[in-house]
């Protein structure tokens, strides 16, 4: 789906999709720049219309540069395919860990998803923004689902005071709901059970054992204990099971053997008298961050998820029950590009040549957690030859902070910018501000026009949690 570049073809034009007259059609998931990317006729990558070097003129760099068609595209790629595809109701719920903040929650509900939570932090967040939105309280509790495996009493308290579904990780949480369902009696808590299916997926493998090492759910052996505990418990108003097995998933397979398990765990739930009317799939289908990437669309993993189900309850002969899927990395990952400027240079005969910007490993911590790969291109100077070997170095006081190994490049200038793609999902939820380097700027860009959605981070932000001892005063 994606382009290619080729030893024939070599410039920044290679990373552009294709087919630009439909670009809401295809699958964002599978594009390693946002939808709306151009080269405009000063040859500089354009997104969402403006550009880059203007917006790193105006805003500062780093930058991040969230594109709200794409982003929004995903959302009703997700959203409308459930809606051809399966026959139950369903809902997709935003995992807002991949990037909490207001303006993400703002346009993801504009689209009607839901969230996904795994803190009170994040769930802060995502109310706040709701409310601001003009959101009724009985509206944001609909949309919210609280995960974690270790959620404190005061998160789950927090939970209970939203109203949120709370997707139920371990027997202390159930035990500790059941007590607060207790003290006010005249409400009962919506709950998920989240369990260890037996199914883990990394990237390139797919595993299917009995039971999981993971510190995540239920394992499955508990099951009718946490039924039988559900039918003596009236407080707490089980909605359902939940299960996630893994991310940046580029089979279907495993989503749909999940499909088959967490239907005969429904149905083992219905005859302990349990309704149960939701099924919760997790998220995980992967993005393009390389060429080499090849995920399925959006299209073709909700089909695949929504006829895995409906066969298993056929199969089961029970109802479709209400189909959540909680994807982050494909709604926001490929909507997103980070831009640097070039600094410095050095070359190491016959060994490496590095290049370094002005970011790394506190705007985007994958490379060094994960040894992520991604893809880079010169925005000031698009249809430059590719002829360069180079790796890419962040400023940070540690070998490691290397953002790309061995990227293709044209030649490259200090003061020119790098655009590194696909950085929508876990950067700047994952920033940090090591040695002390404030977080950059993100702005949201639309037809020509750029907002700030979050503000670069001041030196004074940087010391404002700091306390000076008196004693050190005298
Ligand atoms: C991380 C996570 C997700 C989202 O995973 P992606 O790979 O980003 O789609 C969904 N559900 C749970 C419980 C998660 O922990």
């Amino acid at each position: 789906m994606i382009a290619i570049p080729t030893k024939s073809s070599h410039t920044g034009q290679d990373y552009l999709p294709k087919n630009v007259t439909e670009t809401t059609k295809r699958s964002p998931n599978q594009s390693l720049l946002p939808l709306t990317a151009k080269i405009n006729p000063h040859d500089h990558l354009e997104i969402g219309g403006c550009d880059l070097k203007t917006l790193v003129q105006q805003f500062g760099s780093p930058l991040y540069i969230l594109d709200e068609t794409t982003l929004r595209t995903a959302c009703q790629q997700y959203r409308d395919n459930f809606k051809t595809y399966y026959q139950g109701e369903s809902q997709v719920i935003y995992a807002s860990k991949a990037w909490s903040c207001l303006a993400v929650v703002g346009v993801i509900a504009k689209e009607n998803l839901g969230f996904d939570v795994v803190s009170g932090g994040e769930l802060y967040t995502t109310q706040k923004a709701l409310s601001q939105l003009g959101y009724s309280c009985q509206e944001i509790a609909q949309k919210i689902y609280f995960h974690g495996n270790n959620k404190s009493v005061v998160e789950l308290e927090q939970a209970i005071e939203v109203g949120c579904t709370i997707i139920v990780d371990n027997w202390l949480e159930l035990e500790t709901l059941a007590q607060l369902g207790n003290s006010s009696p005249n409400r009962t808590i919506p709950i998920l059970i989240r369990l260890t299916p037996g199914i883990e997926c990394h990237t390139h493998e797919y595993i299917r054992t009995g039971h999981l090492d993971s510190k995540f759910g239920f394992d499955p052996n508990q099951l009718e204990a946490v039924f039988t505990y559900l039918t003596e418990h009236k407080s707490l108003d089980c909605r359902g099971l939940h299960a996630h097995i893994g991310s940046q998933i580029f089979e279907k397979q495993p989503h749909q053997d999940l499909a088959g398990v967490l239907v005969e765990w429904l149905k083992i739930g219905q005859e302990y008298g349990l309704t149960l009317p939701e099924l919760n799939i997790g998220g995980g289908l992967g993005i393009c961050y390389t060429e080499e990437d090849d995920p399925p669309s959006i299209e073709e993993w909700v089909k695949a998820v929504s006829e895995a189900v409906m066969k298993a309850c056929k199969r089961s002969e029970i109802p479709l029950p209400k189909l959540i899927a909680e994807p982050g990395r494909s709604l926001i990952g490929s909507a997103c590009v980070t831009a640097y400027t070039v600094g410095s240079r050095k070359e190491i005969p016959e060994i490496r040549t590095y290049i370094a910007v002005d970011g790394g490993m506190s705007d985007n911590p994958r490379p060094i957690t994960y040894q992520s790969a991604y893809r880079v291109v010169l925005g000031n100077k698009m249809s430059a030859e590719i002829n360069e070997t180079v790796t890419v170095a962040g400023k940070h006081c540690e070998s490691g902070d290397i953002l790309i190994k061995d990227a293709q490049l044209p030649q490259t200038h200090p003061g020119d910018i790098l655009v590194i793609m696909g950085t929508g999902a876990y950067n700047y939820s994952m920033a940090s501000n090591y040695n002390r380097l404030p977080r950059p700027a993100a702005v949201l860009v639309h037809n020509g026009e750029a907002n700030l959605i979050l503000r670069r981070e001041s030196y004074d932000d940087l010391i404002r949690q700091d306390c000076l001892p008196q004693k050190l005063l005298s």
